[in-house]
């Protein structure tokens, strides 16, 4: 057998090297050293032993392999999940397309100082009673953060500190008077709980109903036979999914071993997070993209030191360090959170299930909604699929869904944002003192065209997305760079009603509050919300009852639960209906499932309003009637016929310059190679799309264009995708995959 050789990233804490360096693997280690190995290294001038790991092995020499040198050792005791991460981080690099140095700081927290972690936990004396009557005076007045305080030391007993401070929005100055008052006090602990007794010692338990239960025992049955698998669980908003959750983490972490929960970070609220603390107690953690770098690599040390055994949180979650990972949750699995918009631009959960596959952990995605990517693969049966059929509560109904045609309404000369239907249910809920949300689909799309007598949208004749309004007036395809001026009238009926659609949430709040002056209204969109903190606010205090309407973008509508909301008016379903995105109708689709959810909730049916331009449109069609399975075979077949993800997968390929001439021709010479390593022996060539402009072609004075490349076989785009890196244009180049 030839020499083998490992790539080994040394010292990753120093941050110094970024890029693998080549040792030599003695005989002698010749079976030890792998991909992930933590290794020691003679390294630099001095050839100090250092840290490494092995990032690759290969049997190429990069240099002459004379002065190649070897590697010293293989540390038996280095962290095996460190080095589970680090070969997480090159397989994002291989798949994704970034540098070595972005996947591992995508993977491994920076480690700012390190402070001792100290453990501290609110307790009290008090009776159950006199918790009552404090929290009823701390209402009255309306000291907030001490009746929080007393409501979750009645929901849970005690209180992690970091739970206070991150969920509640508690401060040590708040504590510190109710400390000296005898009412709590705050312990500190270096030792920690044995993890079963808090298992055992769990609270806010229900009985899981047949559904459910069925469920949560498909994976406790493969987990106790050593293989955990995959698992979708699709089940109605309410169903009880959070719950299945948790009876498999008891599993799991009763076994002795860990479990990392992804929640999207506008569903990370208090009502979520302190379901999992009533239930498993210390052994949670959470993190959110408002803590430092240094917090989050602190809460990371203390799943390295074994201090606690659930992970919540969002996407970055999934990199805590567990040693002995048993289960990895993706709830909301069809979120978009869960792509990251940085390099390696990864979604979470390819990654988590590389990951689980690594630590031999099961994973469970969960949806009422789930992705086309996700139900497709179940259907093929990579996934299994658990269903839950039935809301949990038995006194809760469905919502009834009624669509109102805008075009409609035009024509009976309503010109406001309400249609008249919304405006007579409004006030008769506003009349018994119900609780109505407006949701308005307006943040992250650009503005389209739109005729207001027929409701069609101009689209790209070539590729069935809706033109883009540029400010010139110009309308453009971003798929194809097809491009027109804007028409004075519509080109389906002529009608001179065109114009740029949009509507925001401030201007609904103005109408609102001049229809119903009566009515106290709360708004909560990016500009109600920039504030730490605004987010939580605005919905407690609408969950306190303290507004009898809540106006709001996609944020109201995510793991919400208001029992007293019984109606939710979609204003203008069509804004997301036009996004120039291919899965445009998904989510759509998705919002609108979503929102109808939030209605009745506790035991009033709700109702809701779906106002659209396009009532005959299957995604709120199925929507409305809450019907995914017939969603899923309209999106699949127009997915199918326009070669769409996930029929194929699409790799984006976007190269950027300050310099146009230069990016002008390095796009083309990426096209000729992609057109080159197309080819597929005895199948169907690769199809190449553009180079065309990105939506938004220029950005502080630099161009970007992009190259889109459709193929089932990944393996294909991969191959193109490196044969351009190769080529080292003189241009920024990044990946998006689809
Ligand atoms: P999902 O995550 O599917 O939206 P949840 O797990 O949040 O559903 O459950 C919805 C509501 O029903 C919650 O208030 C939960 O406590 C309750 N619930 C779930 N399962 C049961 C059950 N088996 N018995 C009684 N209540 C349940
Ligand atoms: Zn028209
Ligand atoms: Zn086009």
């Amino acid at each position: 057998m030839g020499e083998r050789y490992a790539n080994v990233i040394v010292d990753i804490s120093h941050e110094r090297v970024d890029r693998p360096f080549q040792y030599r693997i003695p005989e002698q280690l010749a079976g030890a050293v792998q991909v992930g190995s933590p290794v020691t290294v003679p390294f630099g001038a001095g050839n100090r032993l250092r840290r490494a790991y092995v990032v690759e092995v290969t049997d190429r020499p990069e240099f002459d392999p004379g002065r190649i040198k070897e590697i010293a050792g293989v540390d038996e005791n280095g962290f095996r999940a460190a080095s589970q991460l680090i070969r997480l981080a090159w397989w994002m690099k291989e798949r994704y397309g970034s540098t070595m140095n972005q996947a591992l700081k995508t993977v491994l927290p920076v480690k700012e100082k390190i402070r001792p972690a100290e453990k501290k936990t609110i307790r009290t004396e008090l009776s159950e009673e006199r918790l009552k009557e404090l929290r009823a005076e701390a209402e009255r007045k309306h000291y907030r953060a001490r009746e929080r305080i007393f409501s979750a030391l009645l929901d849970i007993g005690e209180v992690p500190w970091e739970f206070a401070a991150r969920q509640l929005r508690v401060t040590a100055s708040a504590l510190k008077p109710m400390e000296e008052k005898g009412w709590i006090r705050v312990d500190r602990a270096e030792v920690y709980r044995n993890p079963l007794a808090a298992v055992k010692a769990g609270a806010g338990r229900v009985e899981l109903n047949a559904g459910q239960r069925a469920a949560a025992d498909a994976f406790i049955r493969d987990y106790r036979a050593g293989k955990p698998g995959k698992y979708l669980v699709y089940g109605i908003t309410g169903s009880g999914k959070t719950e299945v959750y948790m009876e498999m983490m008891e599993e799991v972490l009763r076994d002795g071993k860990q479990v990392i929960v992804l929640i999207p970070e506008i569903a990370l609220t208090y009502q979520t997070v302190m379901r999992f603390y009533r239930r498993f107690g210390n052994l949670v953690s959470v993190i959110n993209s408002r803590l430092s770098k240094g917090e989050r690599c602190d809460q990371f040390e203390r799943a390295l030191k074994g201090e606690i055994q659930v992970m919540i949180g969002p996407r970055s979650a999934l990199f805590t360090p567990f040693e002995n990972l048993g289960l990895i949750v993706i709830d909301e699995e069809q979120e978009g959170a869960y792509k990251s918009e940085l390099a390696p631009r990864y979604h979470a959960r390819e990654v988590a299930e590389e990951r689980a596959a690594m630590a031999g952990a099961g994973l469970v995605l969960g949806s009422a909604t789930p992705s086309l990517e996700s139900y497709t693969r179940a259907l093929r049966g990579e996934y299994r699929l658990l269903r839950l059929e039935k809301r949990a509560k038995k006194d809760s109904r469905l919502a009834q869904v009624e669509i109102v045609d805008l075009r409609e309404e035009l024509r009976k000369g309503n010109k406001s944002m309400f249609s008249f239907r919304l405006q007579e249910l409004m006030e008769e809920k506003l009349g018994r003192r119900e609780q109505i949300m407006l949701f308005m689909n307006r943040r992250g799309y650009s503005s389209f065209v739109s005729c207001r007598s027929c409701g069609e949208a101009l689209k790209c004749p070539h590729c069935d997305v809706s033109l883009t309004l540029h400010r010139n007036g110009r309308l453009k395809c971003h798929y194809c760079g097809y491009e027109i001026s804007m028409p004075d009238r519509c080109p389906s009926c002529g009608s001179p009603y065109i114009a740029g659609f949009g509507t925001g949430t401030q201007k609904i709040e103005e109408q609102t509050k001049k229809m119903f002056p009566q009515a106290r209204v709360l708004r909560m969109d990016m500009d109600t919300t920039s504030r730490k903190g605004g987010h939580e606010e605005i919905l407690s205090a609408f969950g306190d009852g303290e507004a009898d309407i809540l106006i709001g973008t996609q944020m109201i509508v995510k793991g919400h639960d208001f029992p007293k909301v019984t109606l939710v008016g979609v204003l203008a379903a069509d804004l997301s209906l036009h996004a120039p995105d291919f899965a445009c109708g998904e989510k759509t689709f998705q919002l609108l499932t979503q929102a109808a959810g939030r209605a009745g909730r506790g035991e009033d049916a709700g109702s809701v309003v779906i106002q659209t331009y396009m009532p005959d449109h299957y995604s709120i069609q199925a929507a409305a009637s809450q019907d995914y399975e017939r969603f899923y075979r309209e999106e699949m077949s127009y997915r199918t016929m326009l070669r769409y993800p996930p029929v194929l997968r699409m790799l984006a390929i976007a190269a950027a310059s300050p310099k146009e001439e230069e990016l002008r021709s390095a796009a083309a010479v990426m096209g000729q190679t992609a057109e080159k390593y197309s080819a597929v022996p005895g199948g169907r060539p690769a199809e190449i799309i553009g180079p065309v402009d990105a939506p938004i072609y220029k950005v502080n004075d630099i161009y970007r264009k992009i190259l889109y490349i459709k193929h089932e076989n990944y393996d294909i785009l991969l191959k193109i995708r490196k044969g351009i890196e190769k080529l080292e244009l003189p241009v920024m180049l990044s990946f998006d995959l689809q």
